[in-house]
């Protein structure tokens, strides 16, 4: 018996602004404009959802939630200060 395994997409992205949109436009070459990308994703509803999703996936590539690669990184770089941070604080109210 063939046995199908079926991915369902998360429900925001049935509700994402790009739909539909030149998925191209949100992957740019580098040094390209990422401007329409980013208008695209300005008013879009699940911006949150898709910028976490990315962080969460260690999406390296594209415009996600309306940031690039690089202010991706720098969000990641935060968070792991901030998690470091805890840990110390944690550390120190054990000893
Ligand atoms: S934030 Fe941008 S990339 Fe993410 S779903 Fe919305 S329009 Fe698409």
């Amino acid at each position: 018996m063939l046995k199908l395994e079926i991915e369902e997409a998360p429900e925001w992205q049935d509700l994402a602004n790009c739909l539909g949109v030149d998925p191209d436009l949100f992957f740019p070459e580098r040094g390209a404009s990422t401007r329409e990308a980013k208008a695209v994703c300005h008013g879009c509803i699940v911006r949150d959802d898709c910028l976490e999703y990315a962080l969460q996936n260690g999406e390296k590539f594209g415009i996600w939630g309306g940031m690039s690669e690089r202010e991706r990184r720098r969000i990641r770089r935060q968070r792991a200060l901030e998690r470091a941070a805890a840990a110390q604080v944690a550390d120190e109210s054990t000893a």
